[in-house]
């Protein structure tokens, strides 16, 4: 478990109360006043927050919004060792644009232990299992040290998201926050050009869901998370299948 504060700036180098008056802007407004006073709740009570995020193009905004009014937020990366060379990079880019406090968060089980019989590394065998060892365990000693979880899972992302709450219990007593649950692709796109926020240097090259690079496919689904785990019956990658009911 490591945790690096990169590069932190104050305030953000760009502001998100600058919207007009069409209607998406209005509806995308009112639903950062509530994301804003969703977490001053938390904050009254003491509650300990951190906000997860793969850095995708779709997880821009919500890190947009934090950042304009809780910079502080630790937002933990779930570092696979598995990722694209690219998301790494826009990862720090995006850090560095937004003032993150970006930490780290490591497996606790060397890739050398990470293979099956047969010398292969468990994504070809058991990917839940190497979900599990690279992901999701990796994440349980936060879990037991925070108390609320903010991930930007939305509805349109999948049937299975499509069933989760904007706030529910998470594992180890826990509180999860999804504020952009009820968002969709096209708000998510209007609110990125509206702030003129960079993508995923991937995304034009084909890639619709971006996670790690041996179960990562160009494809083009009306369910955007089928580009993932593509042929195997996994949709999710553990962290929010506790959820699923
Ligand atoms: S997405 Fe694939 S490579 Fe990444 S942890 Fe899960 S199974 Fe392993």
């Amino acid at each position: 478990m490591v945790k690096s504060k990169l590069i932190t700036c104050f305030p953000p180098k760009c502001h998100i109360f600058n919207l007009g008056n069409n209607k998406i802007e209005i509806s995308i407004r009112m639903t950062i006043k509530e994301i804003k006073s969703q977490i001053e709740k938390y904050r009254s009570v003491k509650k300990k927050i951190f906000v997860t995020s793969s850095f995708q193009t779709q997880s821009i905004p919500m890190l947009h919004i934090l950042s304009s009014f809780a910079s502080d937020i630790d937002v933990l990366f779930i570092h696979t060792g598995f990722h694209f060379p690219e998301t790494i990079s826009f990862r720090d880019e995006i850090v560095e644009l937004l003032g993150l406090n970006l930490v780290e968060v490591l497996p606790l089980v060397a890739k050398i232990q990470q293979k099956d019989v047969n010398g292969q590394f468990y994504f070809v065998s058991d990917p839940d299992h190497c979900c599990y060892l690279n992901k999701t365990q990796p994440l349980e000693p936060y879990l037991k040290q925070y108390d609320v979880w903010i991930s930007g899972v939305r509805a349109d992302q999948s049937a299975i998201r499509k069933n989760m709450k904007t706030q529910q219990p998470g594992l180890f007593e826990t509180t999860r926050f999804h504020p952009m649950l009820d968002w969709n692709s096209k708000q998510i796109y209007e609110y990125r050009q509206l702030h003129h926020l960079p993508e995923h240097p991937l995304d034009k090259k084909g890639y619709q869901s971006i996670g790690c690079v041996p179960c990562t496919r160009k494809f083009d689904l009306s369910d955007e998370r089928s580009a993932r785990w593509f042929g195997m019956n996994k949709t999710e990658c553990g962290l929010h299948t506790d959820l699923i009911k």
